[in-house]
């Protein structure tokens, strides 16, 4: 057995729907501009860019119901409503009709975005991560295993701020479907048990507060409550 000087830090880990075993959490990939409105509302051009990705720290994700403190280093904090999907067997160029062989399950989850620092970012070509990857930006509602899974392919998808909506699409919006964009993916990193894909967001973005209470969820799927303090 390896030993360390110090205690490794305590396994990231996302509950798991009427089940007290959780799922371990390795990495959170997060596919940018999936939905044709939101990267319309975020400047960019739908119909002309493959599907790319960014990553979040696993110990970024926030169990449904916690609160998340407003982050440091920003006045401009975002919700981006997201179908979350799990994976649980590894694989590498994995065909498009062979993805869902690789997905352990689905949920709900909310890419919290430093938006003024990942614009600053954009703007000097800089990485994302400081806009992206920061403490408690996964929040992620419990996990529902794939045969309890209507669709992946299509289901009301909504966000709102304090009881009014502020984000709504369907996941048959998704410019990269979950087949389509799993099997992208798989073709520059192989995939593990344990990695988590946010799958992006519909248009409808905007700032939060602290006091403010966000909630959302994808139809037949899960939903997810995450108060601003
Ligand atoms: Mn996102």
């Amino acid at each position: 057995m390896t030993e360390f000087v110090f205690s490794p830090p305590p396994q990231a880990s996302i509950a798991v729907k009427d089940n007290e075993a959780r799922f371990p959490v390795r990495r959170i990939f997060c596919v940018g501009r999936n939905y044709a409105a939101h990267a319309r509302e975020m400047g960019k051009d739908p119909d002309r860019e493959p599907p790319f990705f960014f990553t979040k720290p696993a110990d970024a994700v926030v169990d449904n119901g916690v609160a998340v403190p407003y982050p440091p280093e920003t006045g401009n904090l975002h919700y981006e409503i997201e179908l979350v999907v799990a994976i649980g067997k590894a694989g590498s160029y994995i065909a498009e009709d062979d993805v869902y062989d690789h997905i352990w399950g689905a949920t709900v989850g909310i890419d919290l975005t430093r938006r003024d620092l990942q614009t600053l970012a954009k703007d000097m070509g800089r990485p994302w991560d400081w806009g992206k990857a920061f403490d408690n930006s996964a929040p992620t509602s419990a996990l529902v295993p794939l045969a309890d899974v209507p669709s992946l392919e299509k289901g009301h998808i909504w966000l709102a701020v304090n009881g009014e909506t502020k984000q709504e699409g369907d996941l048959s919006d998704l410019i990269w479907s979950v087949k389509e964009h799993v099997s992208i993916l798989s073709r520059s990193m192989a995939i593990a048990p344990g990695d988590l894909i946010m799958t992006g967001t519909p248009a409808g973005v905007g700032p939060v507060v602290a006091g403010d209470v966000i909630t959302g969820g994808v139809e037949g799927i899960a939903e997810i409550k995450t108060p601003i303090v």
